[in-house]
């Protein structure tokens, strides 16, 4: 088990006192661990004075969204460029931006993009509905998913990348995907990025699951082959609960490298 990556979406969560006190409240609970990588996520308004609270080795920061853009007359939109230097990534393509806000590859595509061009890690969140599962069109979803979202960037660039496995049904919905779908989906995941990329390119991307993770559920997705991490929304919120999980894969991590 390698490096893990944790990253808490707090979603339209938090004001920026709450936000404030929940990251004094974190930092004394989480130890820094060489061997896991911590990413939060607030809204766009506590991103700055979190960003001043924090101490980049114990945290990173991720937007939750952005638009594409560069700048211009497109009220209301924050933009990578306004971003860059505040953030180290970013979610695109989650599935409440797909389905609530109807985004579309195409959008993603363009996020991607102007993520790389503004010094920011993407993490490109894919996974299927429900129905699509039922009616077997998992592969063929992460497939367009994966494809669509990353046209046009380098081999370089795509070495740095992340994507979030999160089946839509398993979103903020108390249903679980089970260690076997997700390692099968981590495995197309990593099989489409090598017929775009190459092997090697493929084997550096980071996969993470993501989908009603809790503190006793962690664990097991931790040690899946071929999982780098979690994205986590609702048990991020609890300072208690998140700090849990960040010091249990430590001591998993480290469990693993003395058995060995
Ligand atoms: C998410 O926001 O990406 C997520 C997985 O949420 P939850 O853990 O609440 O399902």
């Amino acid at each position: 088990m390698g490096k893990k990556l944790i990253i808490g979406n707090w979603k339209m969560n938090l004001t920026i006192h709450e936000a404030s006190l929940y990251v004094h409240k974190l930092a004394d609970l989480v130890k820094i661990h060489q061997g896991v990588e911590v990413v939060l996520a607030p809204s766009h308004l506590a991103l700055q004075p979190v960003s001043l609270q924090i101490n980049y080795r114990q945290f990173k920061l991720a937007a939750q969204n952005f638009y594409w853009r560069d700048e211009g007359a497109f009220t209301g939109e924050v933009s990578a460029h306004q971003l860059r230097g505040l953030v180290q990534y970013a979610l695109v393509g989650h599935s409440e931006r797909r389905h609530i806000f109807n985004e579309h590859d195409k959008d993603t595509r363009h996020k991607v993009q102007a993520a790389y061009r503004n010094g920011i890690v993407p993490v490109l969140c894919v996974g299927e509905t429900v129905s699509e599962r039922v009616a077997g069109e998992t592969r063929d979803v992460l497939h367009d998913q994966v494809t669509g979202g990353l046209a046009n960037i380098t081999s370089e660039e795509a070495a740095e990348l992340v994507i979030a496995y999160e089946p839509v049904w398993a979103i903020g919905t108390g249903n679980n995907a089970s260690p076997t779908e997700v390692r099968a989906a981590a495995k197309m995941i990593r099989t489409q990025l090598k017929h775009l990329f190459g092997e090697q390119v493929a084997e550096s991307v980071r996969i993470l699951y993501g989908g009603s993770v809790t503190l006793d559920t962690a664990a097991s997705y931790l040690s899946i082959q071929g999982i780098d991490g979690l994205l986590i929304g609702g048990a991020s919120l609890d300072a208690h609960v998140f700090s849990t999980i960040i010091n249990n894969t430590h001591d998993q991590l480290k469990g693993i490298k003395e058995r060995r």
